[in-house]
C-alpha cells in the first residue's frame, strides 16, 4: 500500500515527551453534535464553543459542513479571522463527489476547499448496500468516488480524513467491499480512515475484533480513527475497544451531544483513555479544564448538563452527608475512583457547595487580583450563597471577576444607580410599547433618562447608556450579542427562579454576565449592569 507522509499532530505511532502513546481527539460537536433535537446554535455560539475546544486542547475541531447551510460558510469565514487557535486544527466537513460526477466541478468539494482549512474530513460510503441502494450506482463507481475525491483534495494541499460511513455494518456483511473502500482512501492520500458506527448498533467485542482486523490490514500507513454513536449505550465503550485494537484517533462530541441517543461523549472517553489506559489525549495540563469546558458548552447551547455525567457532572463526585462524611474527608481516595481535580471537578458534600480555595486563588492569579486569605474565604462564601440562589458562575466569567473584585473591597466608581423603572403598555391596537427610566449618579451629577425599547431589556439598556452619556464613549463599542433565560426548577433553587445570561462584546473581547431573581426584569438588570461595568473596566 502506498506510503504517505502525514503532518498530523500525532502521526500514526508517535508518543509524547512523557512517553505515553498518543490518541488524537477529533471533536465534532459543531457538526454532528448540533444534529441533536431542540438545539440551534448561532455562528457566535459556534465560535465561542470552538474557543472552548481550543482551551481543552483537542487536536481537531470539525466546524461544520460548508455548503450544507449558509451559517457554516459564515462560520468558516469568521473563524479564519476571529479565532486564534493555539492547540486545535479547524476541519471542514463534506462528502465525496457525486456518483458519475467530476471532482473539478463538484460543488461539495469546491465548498470544502473554499472553507480554507488545512484539513478536511469527507464522508464516504463503505457499506455495499448503501452504494447500490442509496447511491444507485456500482461498487466500482463507489470506490472511484472515494479515490478521486481524496486524490483531488490531497492534491490541493489538504490533509484528508475520511469518515467511512456505516463501516461496521458494511464489514459484517461484505468485508471485501468495506476494505476496498478503505484502501481507496489510503492509497490516494488520506492520512486518516475513520471507522464509523453510524447506526450506533455495534457492541464492544465486535468493534474490538473488526478494528484489529483493519489494523492488521492497513498496518501503520494510516491513522485509524473511530466514530461511534450511542444507540446501544456503548459509544464510549466501543471507542475504547477500538483504541485497544489500534485506533489512534477518537471522534466524539462534548457532553455526548448528537442525534438520536448522541455521539461518543468526549467528556467521558478522554479521561477514560488518559486516566485509566495511560494514553495521552490532550496537551499537558488541559484535562483539568474538562469540567469547565463541558459546563460552558452546556450553557452556550442552553442545554443543561446531566448532573450525573461521569467526571464532569455536578454529582460525579458528590457525597451524601451522613456517617461517612468524616471518613470521606479523611480518605477521599477510598470513595472516589479518580481524583476529581484531575478533570477540574471537585468533591462535593451534598449539604453545601464546595468551592476549592486553590481554584479561587488560581483564578485570582489569572486575573492579576491580589487576594489574601479572608478575601478568598469571602469569595467562597459568596459563591456558595449565590450558587444556592441559582447563580452559575462557570458560564459567566465577567460576573465572577466582579464578584472576586468586590471581595477585595473594590467598588466600581463609574456610576451609581439610584433607581430604575420599566413599564410595558398594550395599546388599543394590540401593539406593545416599553419604556424605561433610569436615574444614576456620575460623580456628584444626577442624571435621569427615559428611553423606549422593543422590550424591557432593550429599553433599560438604552436608558442606562443614555443616562451615562458623554464621558463613557467606550460604551459605544459594547454590544449585547445574546440574551438567554432559563427558569430554574425547585430542585436547584427554592421556588421558581429566573436565570439570565447576557453575552457582550466590544469587538476585541467577549464576556458573559449573569443575573438571578424571581423577577425576570431584576435578573436582566443585574446581568446588564455587570456587563456594562465590565466593559468600562476593560475598555480597550
Ligand atoms: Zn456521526
Amino acid at each position: 500500500m502506498a506510503q504517505h507522509t502525514t503532518s498530523s499532530p500525532a502521526g500514526s505511532s508517535s508518543s509524547t515527551a512523557s512517553g505515553a502513546p498518543l490518541v488524537e481527539v477529533f471533536d465534532t460537536t459543531l457538526r454532528d453534535g448540533l444534529q441533536v433535537e431542540g438545539v440551534s446554535a448561532t455562528v457566535d455560539d459556534k465560535l465561542r464553543i470552538a474557543e472552548q475546544l481550543d482551551v481543552l486542547g483537542v487536536h481537531y475541531i470539525e466546524g461544520g459542513w460548508p455548503g450544507a447551510n449558509p451559517k457554516d460558510i459564515e462560520f468558516f469565514r469568521r473563524a479564519a479571522t476571529e479565532l486564534r487557535l493555539t492547540s486545535s486544527t479547524m476541519v471542514a466537513f463534506g462528502s465525496t463527489r457525486r456518483p458519475r460526477g467530476r471532482v473539478d466541478d463538484d460543488v461539495t468539494l469546491r465548498n470544502l476547499l473554499e472553507a480554507g482549512t488545512s484539513a478536511v474530513c469527507i464522508v464516504a460510503k463503505s457499506w455495499d448496500y448503501h452504494v447500490l441502494e442509496a447511491l444507485q450506482t456500482t461498487l466500482d463507481e463507489g470506490e472511484a468516488m472515494i479515490a478521486d475525491s481524496v486524490r483531488f483534495l490531497a492534491g490541493e494541499g489538504r490533509r484528508v480524513l475520511v469518515d467511512m460511513e456505516h463501516f461496521f455494518d458494511g464489514y459484517q456483511r461484505n468485508p471485501e467491499f468495506s476494505l476496498r473502500a478503505l484502501e481507496a482512501a489510503v492509497v490516494h492520500g488520506a492520512t486518516h480512515v475513520v471507522l464509523c458506527d453510524t447506526n450506533g448498533g455495534s457492541l464492544p467485542h465486535e468493534v474490538e475484533r473488526i478494528v484489529a482486523e483493519v489494523h492488521r490490514h492497513v498496518g501503520a500507513d494510516v491513522v485509524i480513527g473511530i466514530h461511534c454513536h450511542d444507540d446501544t449505550g456503548c459509544a464510549v465503550a466501543n471507542s475504547m475497544a477500538a483504541v485497544r485494537s489500534g485506533a489512534r484517533h477518537v471522534q466524539g462530541t462534548l457532553n455526548g451531544l448528537g442525534e438520536r441517543t448522541g455521539n461518543c461523549n468526549l467528556t467521558t472517553v478522554i479521561p477514560n483513555l488518559q486516566l485509566k489506559l495511560g494514553l495521552r489525549c490532550l496537551p499537558e495540563g488541559r484535562l483539568e479544564h474538562l469540567t469547565s469546558v463541558s459546563n460552558h458548552v452546556a450553557e452556550v447551547l442552553n442545554r443543561p448538563l446531566n448532573p450525573q455525567a461521569p467526571y464532569v457532572g455536578a454529582s460525579a463526585f458528590a457525597h451524601k452527608a451522613g456517617l461517612h462524611v468524616s471518613a470521606i474527608a479523611r480518605a477521599k481516595d477510598a470513595y472516589e475512583h479518580v481524583d476529581p481535580e484531575l478533570v477540574g471537578n471537585g468533591t462535593r458534600f451534598v449539604v453545601s457547595e464546595m468551592a476549592g480555595r486553590a481554584t479561587i486563588q488560581m483564578k485570582a492569579d489569572e486575573l492579576g487580583l491580589p487576594m489574601d486569605g479572608p478575601a478568598v474565604n469571602q469569595v467562597i462564601d459568596d459563591l456558595k450563597r449565590l450558587e444556592h440562589e441559582g447563580y452559575h458562575f462557570e458560564a459567566a466569567d465577567a460576573s465572577l471577576e466582579l464578584l472576586m473584585r468586590r471581595a477585595t473591597g473594590w467598588e466600581q466608581s463609574f456610576f451609581r444607580v439610584e433607581s430604575m423603572r420599566v413599564i410595558t403598555d398594550e395599546l388599543p391596537n394590540g401593539e406593545f410599547t416599553t419604556e424605561a427610566t433610569v436615574k444614576v449618579w456620575v460623580g456628584d451629577q444626577r442624571r435621569v433618562h427615559t428611553a423606549e425599547g422593543n422590550g424591557p431589556v432593550n429599553a433599560i439598556d438604552t436608558a442606562l447608556r443614555a443616562a451615562l452619556g458623554g464621558g463613557f464613549g467606550q460604551l459605544g463599542r459594547v454590544h449585547l450579542t445574546d440574551y438567554k433565560v432559563r427558569i430554574l426548577d425547585g430542585a436547584t433553587a427554592t421556588g421558581a427562579v429566573t436565570r439570565v445570561l447576557i453575552d457582550f462584546t466590544n469587538g476585541e473581547r467577549s464576556w458573559t454576565t449573569i443575573g438571578v431573581s424571581t423577577n425576570i426584569i431584576e435578573a436582566s438588570w443585574r446581568a446588564l449592569e455587570d456587563g456594562l461595568v465590565y466593559g468600562l473596566l476593560h475598555a480597550p
